[in-house]
């Protein structure tokens, strides 16, 4: 079986001595790891396209089903520029990706992960570098994909439209207003109107579209702990020195995590 598509390449390795293994995200046949044989000797096939953060245009073959997926050609469409020189912005692009291999994507959701993913890598070339809310705002947009998207604009217990401030507690993944918020002992984050609302059009846009970062640095931090406690909680995933570890899932009212390194 042979197909066409368009990719983003996400890591890649050496395998064996003249072979490339890659993890591609592929705009119709989602994420997957391919291999261009004789990709690290051979510069007239792959014409040095197969760099991280690159989108390619490749021929992929599978001889059978559940074989591995063979690189047969591949075309350079866009390479980062600004992302290379930059090490702080490619640590944003890697982070993000890193994030995504983590996770994987559900059958039916490929062509939204490249099109976060794709725009992700476009929006980090702009002038003007994105703040730090930039991969969180990234995570939550992909917990959305995997079916984790909480509702920031009505009150989970009283059922209101949420018109002013409002308390977001991450284990349960959903806003309380003022008043019923008052009735529960466990202490929430408390949002602001504008940083409900950037959460919310976050969730439903991909990057290009994400608003400015114009909140109060405060108001940011808020958000990235929202969302970091929101992730870490429902998918189970904690950034830690330069890797995504695996924490176990936590009840309520479970004492500490084990956790456990994952491979990447
Ligand atoms: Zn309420």
């Amino acid at each position: 079986m042979e197909w066409n598509d368009t990719g983003i390449v996400i890591a890649k390795g050496l395998f064996k001595e003249a072979d490339l293994w890659l993890r591609i995200l592929f705009r119709e046949h989602g994420l997957a790891t391919a291999f261009a044989f004789g990709g690290a000797r051979s510069r007239r096939r792959f014409v040095g396209c197969l760099d991280v953060m690159n989108l390619i245009a490749v021929r992929v073959k599978q001889p059978r089903e559940n074989a591995y997926l063979g690189l047969e050609e591949a075309q350079l469409l866009r390479g980062p520029r600004r992302l290379r020189e930059d090490p702080k912005r490619a640590g944003l692009a890697a982070n993000c990706l890193k994030f995504l291999d983590a996770l994987g994507l559900p059958e039916g959701a490929a062509s939204e992960g490249f099109a976060l993913a794709d725009e992700m890598l476009a929006r980090l070339e702009l002038p003007e570098p994105p703040d730090f809310l930039f991969p969180y705002s990234f995570r939550l947009r992909l917990a959305g994909l995997l079916g984790y998207a909480p509702d920031f604009e009505t009150c989970a217990s009283c059922g209101q439209t949420v018109s002013g401030p409002a308390v977001f507690y991450p284990r349960d993944g959903r806003v309380l207003c003022p008043a019923c918020a008052g009735r529960r002992r466990e202490a929430g984050i408390g949002l602001s109107p504008a940083g409900l609302d950037v959460l919310a059009i976050v969730q439903q846009n991909y990057p290009l579209s994400w608003p400015a970062d114009d909140l109060p640095a405060a108001e940011r931090r808020k958000l990235a702990q929202a969302i970091d406690g929101f992730v870490e909680f429902y998918l189970g995933y904690t950034w830690d020195r330069g890797r995504f570890s695996r924490a176990l899932r936590r009840g309520p009212s479970e004492g500490d995590a084990s956790s456990c390194s994952f491979k990447t």
